[in-house]
């Protein structure tokens, strides 16, 4: 009989996992920074072609990095993964991985302060030209996009307006032209995107968000085709340092075996937010995408079959209001992660975005009123106790 492919929660829990000759239950850490070869021969056979479960050095791979790898390949439903240091590293990897001077990529313009920073700064210097669209918006894809244009990059929901991209169509585009599809998948998460499925050929995740989910440690992960990840991706980060820790690895791993409970209740928690904050007359707007009133709404249902778990809102009085309401709350905290367990209000303006032009910040709606809110584990009821308290300290 042909083994049946395992769903979802099944792979979180044990896709990858590979045991000793001790048989252990968890996956074990393996915190090495290398390997004893059994002979020179074996020694020089291994740096030819490392077969599979051999490896030569921590920066190239490791047994526990290498779980989490097979783990979220599996969840993604790509052939291969590259696990990285940062979610940066994961960005910054593929891109600079695949492109060379005179090649054009084509991004969205509603980008994570680092990932504008790598296509704007980085790329440019080395002679790769990049042109920014709305994303949301077609014909300005239609449009950028040209034969010949080697990549396309873009947030699939983006921070923190939580606008979505269609990846679907944004592909098409992208395809017909020869160009590869770059997603940042971390706003939807593995658990609600099937960004592979859609079109995506390379998706990138921060581990540090959801896939860690309590806070503990940066990571990042390539995935993409057996040939992209071992080809393209792998010689540039393993020659040039951005590899994830097998501690982290593990972290990462024991992450996973609860992703899909968490993001689950994280997003129910997150629509019953939304709902609680809808037409408070203190807020001129609330912001997500699982509400009817967004306007991406079927968009958000058919790529993704939920809001997330993130809210975004608007507090009338600006910048003083925002930062009283900030100060007043008791179980949210101030900061700027997300996908974490505890809750976390961000003031994009003062803090993540801080650093853009005005202009930008208008065109992307990051105005001084706009909070975000990351929702985490706690009770729903709690929480918006918590929000409505707060609103009305201002
Ligand atoms: C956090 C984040 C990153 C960067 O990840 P790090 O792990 O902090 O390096 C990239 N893209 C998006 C959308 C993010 O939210």
């Amino acid at each position: 009989m042909t083994k049946k492919p395992w769903n979802a929660k099944t792979i979180l829990v044990h896709e990858g996992s590979r045991r000793s000759q001790y048989g252990e239950m968890s996956e074990a850490i393996f915190l090495t920074q290398g390997f004893v070869y059994p002979s020179a021969e074996a020694a020089e056979a291994r740096f030819i072609q490392a077969g599979e479960d051999e490896f030569i050095y921590a920066r190239y791979g490791n047994p526990t990095t290498r779980m989490f790898e097979e783990r979220i390949a599996a969840l993604e439903g790509t052939e291969d993964a590259f696990a990285t240091a940062s979610g940066m590293a994961a960005v910054s990897g593929a891109l600079m991985a695949m492109l060379r001077a005179g090649d054009h990529v084509v991004s969205s313009r509603a980008l994570f302060g680092s990932c504008l920073y790598v296509l704007e700064e980085v790329l440019t210097r080395y002679g790769v030209k990049v042109t920014f669209v709305d994303g949301a918006d077609l014909d300005q894809w239609r449009s950028a996009v040209v034969p010949g244009t080697k990549a396309v990059f873009f947030e699939s929901m983006s921070n923190p307006a939580l606008e979505l991209v269609d990846i679907r169509a944004v592909s098409e585009i992208a395809h017909a032209a020869g160009a590869l599809v770059v997603v940042d998948n971390v706003f939807a998460t593995p658990i609600f995107s099937r960004a592979v499925d859609q079109g995506a050929d390379i998706i990138v995740y921060s581990t540090t968000k959801h896939i860690d989910g309590q806070g503990r440690a940066l990571g990042g992960v390539i995935c993409g085709t057996r040939d992209f990840i071992r080809k393209v991706a792998e010689p540039y980060m393993k020659h040039t340092g951005g590899a994830m820790s097998p501690f982290t690895a593990w972290i990462m791993l024991n992450g996973m075996v609860t992703l899909d409970l968490r993001c689950r209740a994280m997003a129910d928690s997150a629509l019953k937010v939304a709902r609680a904050l809808e037409g408070d007359p203190r807020l001129s707007s609330v912001i997500f995408p699982g509400l009817a009133s967004h306007p991406q709404h079927d968009l958000a249902m058919a790529q993704m079959g939920s809001g997330g778990t993130l809210v975004a809102f608007e507090v009338t009085g600006g910048k003083e209001a925002a930062f009283k309401f900030c100060n007043a709350l008791e179980i949210i905290k101030i900061s700027n992660n997300l996908g974490d367990a505890k809750s976390i209000v961000t003031h994009p303006t003062t803090t993540t975005h801080q650093r853009l032009p005005q202009a930008l910040k208008e065109a992307l709606g990051i105005t001084p009123g706009l909070l975000r809110l990351s929702v985490g584990l706690e009770d729903a009821d709690d929480l918006i106790f918590d929000l409505q308290s707060a609103l009305s300290a201002i």
